[in-house]
């Protein structure tokens, strides 16, 4: 089958373009590898998308509602990852693990994944004291000393979030000031149970089998600290959150990319005819769910047009 619209990603810019194209009563195909929502999925609160206000709604129910609405309007689904994407003819293909996919227009809305350590024993550790997910982890720390690496709004926000299970959080920042927005800023120095290590970042890590050290580099002095975990505790947590990479190795030499993001128009096509692209995953100054949302009905729009010719 040849589907109106294909779209690559089902975080917010994916699902919402799915709505609109579904509004349209165009035929969509929503490819996903993972779980909807992307980022947010894994996100507390999301206290900055209009509405969001709902009792007990964190990141994974949004996209959760989300996608109900994509599914309402007729938005079909598959799980695969996708190994290659075939562009320049007119229907567009896209190859993945278990199947081929065409459409006669290509959203990409793959969005972005977490910037990771960089550290020797990171991939040992992942799940065993080193996390990318506040939401998720959390718990397994509860009453226990936590770090967390990086200081935007991620860090800032999910650091606050940990403060409600750990005994203690230290945000270790490679700067002497935090880039999160000032909202997040006031909420965290205000907040007794978060410290801040400046001018630091983590170098190594190690344990049994759990993460039990830690090493600490002071970017201004150049000295070296080993922080370890209390005997009385056994182990501790450090959660990373140093920002995104795009996820566009698919169309490297394929499209135009700048720092590694999808280069659009403000109507976010492509230079090719019929692919466009929205959200995390497109070079753009402000990436959150309002403007992923936003990128989404955009560009599912502009494929209704491209297709009406
Ligand atoms: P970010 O804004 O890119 O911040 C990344 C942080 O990690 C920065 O503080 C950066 O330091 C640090 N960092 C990057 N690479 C590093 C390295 N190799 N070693 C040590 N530190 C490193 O990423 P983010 O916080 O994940 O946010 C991503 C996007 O999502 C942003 O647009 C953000 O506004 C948005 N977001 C919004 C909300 C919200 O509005 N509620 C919540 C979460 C995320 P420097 O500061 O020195 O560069």
């Amino acid at each position: 089958m040849i589907y109106d619209v294909l779209i690559l990603g089902a975080g917010p810019a994916g699902l919402s373009a799915a709505i609109y194209a579904g509004r349209n009563k165009q035929s969509v195909l929503l490819i996903e590898q993972g779980q909807d929502g992307g980022q947010i999925s894994v996100t507390d609160a999301i206290e900055n998308y209009p509405g969001q206000m709902l009792e007990g709604e964190n990141g994974f129910t949004l996209s959760q509602r989300m996608a109900e609405q994509a599914k309402r309007f007729g938005a079909q689904r598959v799980s695969d990852t996708i190994r290659e994407a075939k562009l320049d003819g007119e229907v567009k293909e896209l190859v993945g693990a278990s199947g081929t996919y065409r459409g006669r227009t290509l959203i990409i809305a793959a969005g972005a994944s977490h910037r990771s350590l960089g550290i020797p024993s990171e991939a040992a550790l992942a799940g065993h004291g080193i996390s990318y997910c506040a939401t998720c982890d959390a718990g397994f720390f509860r009453g226990r000393d936590v770090y967390v690496a990086g200081g935007g709004d991620s860090a800032v926000q999910e650091a606050l979030f940990l403060t409600r299970f750990a005994r203690k959080v230290t945000l270790i920042h490679r700067r002497d000031a935090l880039r999160a927005v000032p909202a997040l800023q006031e909420k965290a120095f205000a907040n007794e149970k978060l410290h801040f290590l400046w001018n630091s970042v983590v170098t190594d890590a190690g344990g049994d089998g759990k993460l039990q050290w830690l090493t600490i580099r002071n970017t201004k002095s150049g000295e070296t600290t080993k922080i370890e975990a209390k005997p009385e505790d056994g182990f501790f947590g450090l959660f990373v959150f140093l920002g995104v990479v795009p996820a566009t190795d698919l169309f490297k030499g394929k499209l135009d990319l700048e720092d590694g993001y999808i280069v659009t128009d403000e109507n976010m096509h492509t230079h090719i005819p019929g692919v466009f692209a929205a959200g995390d995953i497109r070079k753009k100054k402000l990436r959150q769910v309002v403007t992923a949302a936003a990128d989404g009905g955009i560009a599912a729009m502009e494929a209704y047009e491209y297709i009406r010719g």
